[in-house]
């Protein structure tokens, strides 16, 4: 049985929603709202639209494959 996460921005701990902008962070590989963002450019890894994102790095898309795989 697939384990489903449900990711969550862990700034203000609401669930991420497809359509949102996101950040990810290149230290710690979490996601977090644009809207919640405290990195600087040079610790952003990635950003877009979170399904963008997801879809960008494998491991997350293969964490939340079964959000966008519709
Ligand atoms: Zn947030």
């Amino acid at each position: 049985m697939e384990k489903k996460v449900r990711p969550h921005c862990h700034v203000c701990m609401k669930e991420m929603k497809m359509g949102q902008e996101v950040v990810m962070d290149g230290a710690f590989k979490g996601i977090i709202h644009a809207n919640c963002n405290y990195l600087t450019a040079i610790e952003i890894e990635d950003k877009g639209l979170f399904e963008e994102v997801i879809g960008r790095n494998p491991r997350w898309f293969k964490q939340f494959n079964h959000l966008i795989s519709h």
